[in-house]
């Protein structure tokens, strides 16, 4: 639109004197200025500007909050309740005008005004944007960022902000104070940082379970399993889970022949229609000409072969090879020391000395090598597509990521980094991405279905494997159609 309008005096240009044109590109700086520059204090401009300004930020995730299916699950630091509280964005605007304009104003002017006082600022995330250039470029402190980040410190969310996530920033119209910001990873997970005092913040973090899609990925091996699994669908992280899960039967670099075929079923997470990049395998089977291999996601989160042997090796409990003193419990109702609010604490905590051996409590890939104000040298590991775990305020970390690790490797040395009060490790466990008791959470360290489900087991095997079935008629069909690889 603002273009449209620059073109309509662009037209004119021959006919006007300089000193005339120079007039009219400085106005239109000023225009462009009023646009972009954020706590502009000029006088409203043109509708346009608004116009050039609103459609710069990207659509409003704001639909999410009403549109969705389900009440959203939430978790949150503090121990108010949430949903209905959540901020309209055009409550904002609406509080500074008064009734008497409102009543007479169209919507555009309602913009006018907003952009005038601008309290709603949406940062969609770049390649390469850290959190400081996000917050110098809407010119918030780096004291407030850092209280946002202690806020952050059981959740670590803000740590790998990714291309797609936006950052909206909403400041309060009396104080022009940041009142809350909101990160939103995907459509199905965003979280609330609150201001709850004038050096606090709290989380909320909000869910959307939405909507499970069953799906069958399947595929004809020609090369390797790795292309023919890319070129079929799958993603890297699946690709390799299913290599962790039948790599004890079957070499994936050796045993793979051209023609042997995979049918892979998966979930995808969607909310609102849109897909959030969440996935699950529930079923993977590799055909070769004599004999199948299988694996089957069970109910208790873990894989089994079609005779309810487990494919997932066992964890063990602790992070450490000495019987270390628990000093702090996990626990999701923990008061905060100083604001008195409920503050969770998402792991456990042991008394170690600096520079004691960590071990990594299963097999798993890591996932996140961190270095954070408040929590330390962490690392976070991927065990399967279930479980995860972190370990907070090392003194050295001796893996990468993406490294593969194995049950009881060691992967550093423990330490006081962040903010402590004194040496220990804190260690999460998280299964389906939400933090549980590493002390007592249900961890796979039996190696076969228990008996009073194989039952139940048998039954989820049959309906998994007839969902295959079709995928693998279809295949042979094709093949009698085309018998031509890879098309
Ligand atoms: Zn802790």
């Amino acid at each position: 639109m603002q273009l449209r309008k620059t073109g309509q005096s662009a037209l004119s240009v021959q006919g006007i004197p300089v000193k005339h044109l120079v007039a009219l590109l400085v106005a239109l700086l000023v225009v462009l200025t009023a646009a972009f520059w954020p706590e502009s204090n000029t006088e409203p401009t043109t509708t346009h500007t608004l116009t050039t300004s609103s459609t710069s930020h990207p659509p409003s995730p704001q639909i999410r909050y009403r549109a969705a299916n389900q009440p959203p699950e939430t978790r949150h630091s503090g121990d108010l309740e949430l949903t209905q509280s959540l901020p309209d964005e055009d409550e904002h605007a609406l509080t500074i005008l008064d009734d008497a304009l409102l009543a007479q104003t169209e919507p555009e002017a309602v913009e006018i005004v907003e952009d005038e006082i601008q309290l709603e600022y949406k940062i969609a995330i770049d390649q390469g944007d850290t959190l400081s250039t996000i917050f110098d470029q809407v010119e918030i402190g780096q004291t407030v960022m850092y209280q946002i980040l202690a806020a952050d410190e059981q959740l670590l969310a803000l740590d790998i902000l990714r291309p797609g996530n936006l950052l909206t920033f909403r400041k309060n119209p009396e104080t022009l104070e940041l009142d809350e910001m909101e990160l939103y990873i995907h459509a199905g997970n965003q979280v609330i940082y609150r201001r709850v005092d004038d050096q606090n913040f709290e989380f909320i973090e909000v869910i959307h379970e939405g909507d499970w899609e069953q799906e069958i990925v399947a595929g004809e091996i020609y090369g390797s399993f790795y292309v023919s699994a890319i070129r079929a669908g799958l993603s890297k992280a699946e690709i390799h889970e299913i290599n962790k899960l039948l790599g004890e039967q079957i070499d994936f670099n050796r045993q793979i022949q051209a023609g042997d075929r995979f049918q892979i079923v998966r979930n995808s997470q969607y909310v609102n229609d849109e897909f959030t990049g969440q996935t699950s395998i529930e079923a993977i089977r590799l055909q070769q000409r004599s004999r199948a291999y299988t694996a089957f996601l069970f109910e208790d989160g873990n894989y089994y072969d079609s005779n309810g042997e487990s494919l997932t090796r066992a964890f063990r409990r602790l992070p450490h090879n000495q019987n270390f003193r628990v000093s702090s419990n996990f626990n999701p109702r923990r008061l905060h020391p100083v604001t008195g609010r409920v503050s969770p604490h998402n792991g456990t905590d042991f008394a170690m000395p600096t520079g004691t051996p960590v071990v990594s409590i299963g097999d798993g890939v890591v996932t996140r090598v961190e270095n954070h104000p408040f929590a330390g040298r962490y690392l976070e590991i991927q065990h399967g597509s279930t479980y995860k775990t972190r370990y907070l305020h090392m003194h050295r970390i001796d893996v990468r990521r993406g490294d593969s690790v194995q049950r009881g490797q060691r992967i550093g040395l423990s330490g006081a980094t962040g903010r402590v009060t004194g040496p220990h490790l804190h260690f999460e466990l998280h299964i389906n991405g939400r933090p549980v008791n590493p002390m007592t959470a249900n961890l796979p360290m039996a190696s076969s279905v228990p008996r009073e489900q194989l039952a139940q087991f048998n039954k989820r095997v049959d309906e998994l494997v007839s969902i295959m079935e079709v995928a693998r008629e279809e295949q042979f069909a094709m093949r009698r159609d085309q018998n031509q690889p890879g098309t």
